[in-house]
């Protein structure tokens, strides 16, 4: 038998009239290029978009159109998240960190119509125009007044574009399957994958993340997404603050400025925040050093990658409580999410820290399990590392253009290709990346374990550790360690730190120094460059 319920969409167009209406007054402030803090609300921004809209069906786009953007976070870039995506075409946000190769792949596989783009981008497209194939043409996000000079051929000014379009726009009814945005994964092998996101997947993620047990998002916060729209949409939030009529400030091109994040927290009443564990650290090192505060803050989401325990100790002393999220550009992107069990407050510090640091528990809406090599699920005891795989209607099912062989789906589960361990609490902790893993005489070593322990001493800005081969071991780890300016740290001080830290026959054999280490285009430590860099060293 059937239940007797309405079967409305859930679409980003009803997202986006739900906010016009309910919460026309909350506040959008930016950083632009041209503007160091602009101010609008919901109510403005969504009259645009209705012009937006107009202005896109003009350039000829049709339904399911990919539409790319190549922006920071800012309300322009908002009002092409809903005018895009409402209108039924496809926003595609491309990452321009990536490699111009990377992006004119991107954009050719991803067939892209129109480019929005930000300015500060548009000498780096200039180069790839060619390249582009199916572009056919680009709209820069400015005003008249700070249009640049360019040789991008059919170009348009984004002002110009929506002004005096109508404010009233007949939104299509869209199926909630419908694609409503695409990013690729920064692809840290062979080339990189789309993840098609639907209206369905993205308004049920929303509502999944917005639960007081995980983001809890509400009319009476201020939030921040440090973490770039181009990255996984900001993890959702920017959907998120929609429905819960949630202040949004967003940073622009300043997203790693440490003094530009602390005036905005400070100047916006920013309460909440989130970003990848560097732009945590830039803001940590920017209020040692200016000796400023960030008294609004109340709480960090830091994901992306493990974060340290010395930067979660050292923002507690600022009165800004971390909460780790764990997921991935295939799982939109929330899986698990960090909140304490009520009687784990109780425990001492330490024991709290070793919880507090994990990846967190599940949240409704996604199943997960860790698997061996051969696909037996192992348990939930804490210890036994395995294959982390993981299910749900916000997870991928397969990428854009590819056959569903190339999502790694054993039985149905997304392989996510961590390694990870999931304790009786159902607390989850990711070791490594499965092509990260350091096998030593046959046992892993978990590389986060020992970088986050290595972090920990006061000489070290950075710690990365990679396996490299050895002849006994097959592998052992090499710790490599970017020196904090003005210090002076041995290896075998460093090698002796770590001791008593992590299990013995996990400590590195060799420590080197390096000035920098690579990140990828998300911020991550690139552990492939460094094995690159490290290709001739052995034990
Ligand atoms: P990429 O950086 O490869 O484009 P994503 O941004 O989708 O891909 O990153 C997903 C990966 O980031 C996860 O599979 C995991 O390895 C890592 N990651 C995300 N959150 C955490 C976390 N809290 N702790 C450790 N690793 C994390």
């Amino acid at each position: 038998m059937l239940g007797q319920m309405m079967d409305d969409a859930l679409t980003i167009t009803s997202l986006m009239k739900f906010a016009a209406r309910v919460f026309p007054d909350t506040e959008i402030v930016s950083v632009t290029g041209d503007n160091p803090r602009h101010r609008s609300t919901f109510g403005e921004a969504f009259t645009r978009v209705h012009q937006l809209a107009n202005a896109l069906a003009k350039l000829g786009c049709a339904p399911g159109d990919r539409i790319a953007t190549l922006a920071w976070n800012d309300y322009r870039h908002f009002e092409l998240y809903y005018g895009i995506s409402s209108s039924g075409y496809v926003c595609h946000t491309i990452n321009p960190r990536l490699f111009p190769e990377q992006i004119s792949y991107i954009a050719n596989h991803a067939e892209d119509q129109w480019v929005f783009v930000d300015p500060v981008f548009v000498p780096m497209l200039e180069q790839l125009q060619d390249a582009l194939t199916t572009v056919r043409g680009y709209v820069i996000l400015t005003s008249k007044a700070a249009m640049p000079e360019t040789t991008l051929k059919n170009v348009r000014c984004y002002e110009e574009l929506i002004e005096g379009e109508s404010e009233n726009f007949d939104w299509p009814e869209l199926d909630e399957n419908s694609a409503c945005s695409l990013c690729y994964t920064s692809g840290t092998t062979g080339n990189p994958k789309g993840v098609l996101y639907s209206h369905r997947s993205t308004v049920l993620h929303s509502l999944g993340t917005n639960s007081k047990a995980t983001l809890g998002l509400a009319p009476d916060e201020t939030i921040m997404p440090v973490v770039p729209m181009f990255h996984v949409n900001a993890w959702g939030c920017v959907y998120g603050a929609a429905m819960a009529g949630t202040k949004l400030v967003f940073p622009g091109p300043k997203m790693g400025d440490g003094e530009t994040l602390a005036a905005l927290i400070n100047e916006e009443s920013v309460t909440f925040a989130m970003g990848v564990p560097t732009v945590w650290l830039a803001l940590l090192n920017y209020l040692q050093e200016s000796g400023s505060k960030v008294e609004t803050l109340q709480r960090l989401v830091v994901g992306g990658a493990a974060c340290p325990r010395s930067l979660m100790e050292a923002m507690d002393t600022y009165g800004v409580a971390m909460h780790v999220g764990w997921g991935m550009t295939e799982m939109s992107p929330l899986g698990t999410y960090n909140t304490l069990l009520p009687w784990m407050n109780d425990l001492p510090e330490q024991e709290k820290l070793d919880y507090r640091l994990k990846a967190g528990r599940l949240i409704y809406g996604v199943e997960m399990r860790i698997a061996s090599e051969d696909g037996k699920e192992l348990p939930w005891d804490g210890k036994t590392p395995g294959r982390l795989q993981v299910r749900g209607p916000w997870v991928c099912k397969s990428y854009y253009k590819l056959d569903q062989s190339d999502a790694h789906l054993p039985d149905g589960w997304f392989d996510t290709g961590d390694v990870a361990t999931i304790d009786q609490y159902g607390f989850m902790q990711i070791t490594d990346r499965t092509k990260d893993v350091i096998k030593s005489g046959g046992e892993w070593i978990s590389s986060i374990d020992v970088e986050n322990a290595a972090m920990g001493h006061e000489d070290v800005a950075e710690a990365a550790v990679i396996g490299v081969p050895h002849p006994k071991w097959t592998e052992r780890p090499l710790l490599i360690v970017v020196k904090r300016p003005g210090s002076d740290p041995q290896k075998n001080d460093l090698l002796a730190y770590l001791d008593g830290k992590i299990a013995k026959w996990w400590i590195p054999e060799d420590c080197v120094f390096v000035d920098e280490i690579p990140h990828t285009a998300t911020g991550k430590m690139s552990k492939k460059d460094l094995r690159d860099m490290f290709n001739d060293y052995s034990y």
